[in-house]
């Protein structure tokens, strides 16, 4: 949990130019577009079955109902601006062990799975149906977001994750990669061009959720793998290259990070967002 309140504070100091703003918390109406009413009532309600909240991994309070829906509303704005901006954050989110009728994983509802349902609701206004693509770079497999798109062929699922971690019972996205535990820079840079060769290959994206993952990185608690941090910066770096050099609209959210010191964890997170500034200012600065 600190490492939220620390993030902020780093990118106030380091990052002054980006604008922070603070999100509504989504609605019961858009959460429902993913998630079953039950669980939704059960959620707001605080009628969660004690296996439930155990399978969440925290307890019910009034303030994880606060965070779990204020972390999907601020996906859902980046989202938004994201579409006006080329790129926008959530310093949050990631929830991707979330199916529609179940939390998993430190995960109550899912942030992207939400937020791609309702751009393409606001979009069918213009009676243009909208292709989304999540590229999940978290070391663990988006389990959650796979399933709610299992049958859904207007929402791309990409998974990159360590084949021995969490979820030990994986779902199938439409394209998964598994690594294998001490796979260090060169394996997974390889891995990440792989995968946006994937989505090249069967999509054309109208907007991009990217699940910026800190655990992937060599001294985190429960990522299993041995990337550096220059090896993640590296991988923002393509993830967002790939996205201008397609103009495709680009909302980053933080996903895990359990760094042996958080401050680490934070600083990698840090070097995401610098990266997400040289590619807002080169998406402001395009010819119209
Ligand atoms: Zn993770």
């Amino acid at each position: 949990m600190e490492k939220y309140g620390l993030l902020r504070q780093k990118l106030q100091e380091q990052l002054p130019q980006i604008e922070l703003s603070l999100a509504e918390p989504a609605t019961a109406g858009e959460l429902a577009l993913v998630h079953t009413p039950r669980y939704i009532e059960a959620v707001f309600q605080g009628t969660l079955s004690p296996t439930e909240q155990r399978e969440i991994g925290f307890s019910w309070s009034p303030g994880m109902v606060d965070r779990a829906t204020r972390s999907v509303g601020a996906t859902i704005a980046a989202a938004r601006c994201a579409l006006v901006q080329g790129i926008s954050a959530n310093l949050a989110g990631g929830t991707h062990h979330s199916y529609a009728d179940k939390g998993g994983g430190f995960c109550v509802f899912n942030d992207v799975a939400v937020a791609a349902r309702l751009m393409q609701a606001e979009q069918a206004r213009q009676r243009k149906q909208m292709q989304v693509a999540v590229i999940d770079l978290d070391v663990h497999q988006g389990n959650g977001t796979a399933h709610v798109f299992r049958a859904d062929p207007t929402v791309f699922t990409l998974s990159v994750h360590g084949a021995k971690n969490f979820p030990f019972r994986k779902e199938a996205s439409d394209w998964d990669l598994e690594l294998p535990d001490g796979c260090g820079d060169g394996e997974y840079l390889q891995a990440v061009n792989v995968a946006l060769q994937a989505i090249d290959d069967q999509v054309r994206a109208d907007l991009v959720f990217y699940i910026a993952g800190a655990d992937p990185y060599e001294g985190d608690r429960l990522g299993r793998l041995k990337v550096s941090a220059a090896g993640l910066m590296a991988r923002d770096q393509r993830v967002m290259d790939w996205a201008w050099e397609r103009r495709i609209p680009l909302a980053m959210v933080m996903g895990g990070g359990y760094g042996h010191v958080i401050e680490e964890t934070v600083d990698i997170q840090v070097n995401t967002f610098s990266q997400g500034v040289r590619h807002w200012q080169r998406w402001q600065n395009r010819p119209a």
